[in-house]
């Protein structure tokens, strides 16, 4: 393609809110064997909200929300703001009609009055957060975080947890000084696009793989709603890049679509790298493409551009 035509395919993308960051990229795409979805942010909305809460102890619901709300309060996770969330309108919405607050909050003033002191806060990446609050360790995240803390899961909340991960949502668990007291149950709906997105991939001969760092059950079952069949799950956000470079391997190019912070390094590793455009500033930095209207149609858009771009050359 001559340097008039990779200008003009430039100011298309742009046109479709699809920012190519040079004709290296606009080139690699034309090529890609295989797309890596993240799950979370990219083929679902990111917008996660909880479903279910359930104690599996004595302790009341709404003093187990006001726990693991004040334990998920200094995480930017989006299973915190949903929890978080959850228990606010529990506190001030759901049981008293009457609370003169309006739902248009500061988060300060969310986020003050009703919450546990917590010190000796830690986020644990693709495992959850732990603190202290009542000077007793306060546990929230996946099994395998309450696993290495050696904490038993009751059998009872394990096939309660099966169920709803059958169901494509992700099942937060808590413990309290040493003991599992409970289960909050979240879910993060799908792109409306995404499963005509991932047919269409398909259909030219692109080879979708999604990659995630929830629970196999959850990321199976959303990879089945969606149409993708090559699943890695319980990657640590290190291994997303290691994914990459595995299938590089044969001499294959790999295309990755990412939002978040733990997604960069893929973007960078990735042949072309893909940044949603309400992604994470550093996801944004670190892709090859940016698109802006945060709709995955604009893969194809940025795939069939550069297949249309480099094919009269050939
Ligand atoms: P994803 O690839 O889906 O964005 P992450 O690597 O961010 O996943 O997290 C993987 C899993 O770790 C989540 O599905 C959740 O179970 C758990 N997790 C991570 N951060 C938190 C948190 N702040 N609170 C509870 N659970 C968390
Ligand atoms: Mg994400």
């Amino acid at each position: 393609a001559t340097p008039t035509a990779i200008m003009v395919a430039t100011g298309v993308g742009a046109n479709h809110g699809v920012l190519i960051k040079g004709g290296d990229a606009l080139e690699r795409a034309q090529s890609i064997r295989y797309v890596i979805f993240d799950k979370t942010g990219t083929l679902t909305q990111g917008k996660a909200s909880v479903t279910t809460a359930k104690v599996f102890s004595r302790m009341e619901l709404g003093d187990f929300l006001t726990l693991v709300a004040s334990a998920e309060a200094s995480s930017e996770h989006p299973v915190a703001k949903a929890i978080v969330d959850h228990a606010y309108h529990y506190h001030f919405f759901d049981k008293q009609s009457t609370a003169k607050g309006t739902e248009k909050q500061t988060k300060e003033g969310k986020l003050s009055g009703w919450l546990l002191e917590v010190t000796d806060f830690c986020a644990i990446p693709g495992r959850g957060v732990h603190c202290l609050i009542n000077q007793k360790r306060v546990l929230v995240g996946n099994r395998n975080l309450l696993m290495e803390n050696k904490i038993t899961i009751r059998n009872e909340a394990e096939s309660f947890l099966v169920g709803l991960e059958l169901n494509a949502k992700t099942g937060i668990l808590v413990a309290y000084d040493g003991i599992f007291i409970g289960v909050i149950a979240v879910a993060d709906p799908l792109k409306r696009e995404a499963s005509v997105v991932i047919e269409g991939l398909k259909k030219m001969g692109v080879h979708p793989i999604m990659v995630t760092g929830d629970n196999w059950r959850t990321a199976q079952a959303v990879a089945k709603e969606v149409g993708i069949e090559d699943v890695r799950a319980e990657v640590m956000p290190a291994g997303k890049a290691e994914v990459i470079r595995s299938l590089q391997k044969d001499g294959s190019v790999v295309g990755m679509v990412g939002d978040g912070i733990n997604d960069s390094p893929a973007l960078v590793a990735a042949d072309v790298g893909m940044a949603i455009g309400a992604g994470t500033d550093i996801a944004i930095e670190a892709a090859d493409y940016v698109l802006m209207r945060n709709s995955l149609e604009d893969v194809i858009t940025a795939i069939d551009l550069s297949r249309k771009t480099f094919s009269r050359i050939r």
